[in-house]
C-alpha cells in the first residue's frame, strides 16, 4: 500500500489513491468486525484504541489528499475572483460574470442542454461559495451608509410562501449572499431607476448581529419545524418582484427544494403558528405563493402550492 512505510510510490493518480484510502477503510472494518467476534467485548477498547490510532492515520491522509489533490473550484478561476473580491469596486468589476452566471441565466438556461445547465448551476454554486468565503471574513467591501430602502414599509396585508430551493440545512450566511447577489446586486447594475444607486457601495439596512445580511424572506422555516426570523416586520423583504407587494407583505420561506414534493407538516403547522400569532390581520385571500405575484412566471414554493394553501388556510 502506498501510505505504508518502506514502500516509495512514483506520483500516483488521484483515482489510485481514491482506492487506497477506500480500502484502508475496508480494512479497518473488517478488523473491527473480526475482533467483536473473536474476543468479545472485553478486549474490544484495546483494539479499538489501536483501530482509533489507524483511523486517525487515515483522516489525516484523506486532509492531506484533499489538500493537495483536489482544487476547491473548479468552475471558476479562483485567482480572478478572489483578486477581484478584494477590490473596493468589486461587485462592477465583476458585474459582466453576476450577470452571465446569476441575475440573468434563467432565459440562457431554458435554450441551453442539460449538461450545460448542470455546468451553470455549477459555476454559479462555485460564485456563491467564493463571496460568500470573503464575506464570512468580512473582506467583501460593503456600504457604511446608504439608502433607507425601508421608508415605503406600509400595513401589512399579504403573506407570500416560498421556498428557498436548495439544501434544507442551508447555513443563514450563504442564503443572505444568494441574495444580495440576485436581489441586491441586480437592483445596484440598473442605471436608471430611482433612487439611484448604481456603482455606489452595497447597503441593505438591515443588520444582524452587527453584520449586513441581505435577507428577503421575514421567516425560514427549518424541516424540523423550528423558525427562524431574518428580518424585522418594519423592514421590506426584496422577494415578491413586485415592490408595493413586497412594501405590504410578509415573506415566510421553507427551507429545502419543494419543487416537486410537499413541506413536512412540521413545517405547515410552524407557518400557521406565525401566521396565527403574528399577522392575524392579513385576509386568508392575501395569503398567497410567491409565484402569484411575481410579473414574471416562477414556481416557487412549487407544484404543491394549492396543497399547502389549502392546509394553511384550514388550520387558521
Ligand atoms: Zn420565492
Amino acid at each position: 500500500m502506498i501510505f505504508r512505510r518502506g514502500r516509495t510510490c512514483a506520483s500516483p493518480t488521484i483515482a489510485q489513491l481514491e482506492r487506497e484510502v477506500l480500502f484502508y477503510l475496508q480494512e479497518l472494518f473488517v478488523e473491527m468486525f473480526f475482533v467483536e467476534t473473536r474476543h468479545g467485548v472485553s478486549l474490544r477498547r484495546k483494539f479499538l484504541c489501536e483501530i482509533f490510532k489507524k483511523a486517525k492515520f487515515c483522516v489525516s491522509a484523506m486532509l492531506i489528499y484533499n489538500i493537495f489533490m483536489l482544487k476547491k473550484y473548479q468552475f471558476i478561476n479562483q485567482k480572478y475572483w478572489e483578486e477581484n473580491l478584494s477590490r473596493k469596486d468589486w461587485y462592477l468589476r465583476l458585474a459582466k460574470d453576476f450577470k452571465k452566471y446569476i441575475i440573468k441565466p434563467e432565459i440562457d438556461e431554458g435554450q441551453t442542454s442539460g449538461n450545460r445547465r448542470s455546468d451553470l448551476r455549477k459555476i454559479k454554486r462555485e460564485i456563491y461559495y467564493i463571496v460568500n468565503e470573503f464575506y464570512k471574513k468580512n473582506k467583501l467591501y460593503l456600504g457604511k451608509s446608504g439608502e433607507n430602502w425601508d421608508k415605503e414599509r406600509k400595513l401589512i396585508k399579504y403573506i407570500v410562501l416560498h421556498h428557498t430551493s436548495s439544501s434544507q440545512n442551508i447555513f443563514l450566511s450563504m442564503l443572505s449572499i444568494i441574495q444580495m447577489i440576485r436581489l441586491y446586486i441586480g437592483r445596484y447594475l440598473v442605471k436608471d431607476m430611482k433612487p439611484k444607486v448604481y456603482g455606489q457601495p452595497l447597503w441593505s439596512n438591515h443588520f444582524r448581529r452587527g453584520k449586513m445580511v441581505f435577507f428577503a424572506y421575514h421567516w425560514l422555516i427549518r424541516s424540523d419545524g423550528s423558525a427562524q426570523r431574518l428580518l424585522q416586520d418594519n423592514q421590506i423583504g426584496w422577494h415578491a418582484g413586485r415592490w408595493p407587494i413586497n412594501c405590504a407583505s410578509i415573506a415566510i420561506c421553507f427551507s429545502g427544494d419543494y419543487e416537486n414534493k410537499m413541506p413536512d407538516k412540521k413545517m405547515l403547522d410552524a407557518a400557521v403558528k406565525i401566521i396565527r400569532e403574528n399577522y392575524p390581520q392579513v385576509k386568508k385571500k392575501n395569503i398567497l405563493g410567491h409565484g402569484e405575484t411575481r410579473p414574471k412566471p416562477t414556481s416557487c414554493p412549487g407544484k404543491y402550492l394549492g396543497h399547502i394553501k389549502k392546509y394553511i388556510l384550514e388550520r387558521l
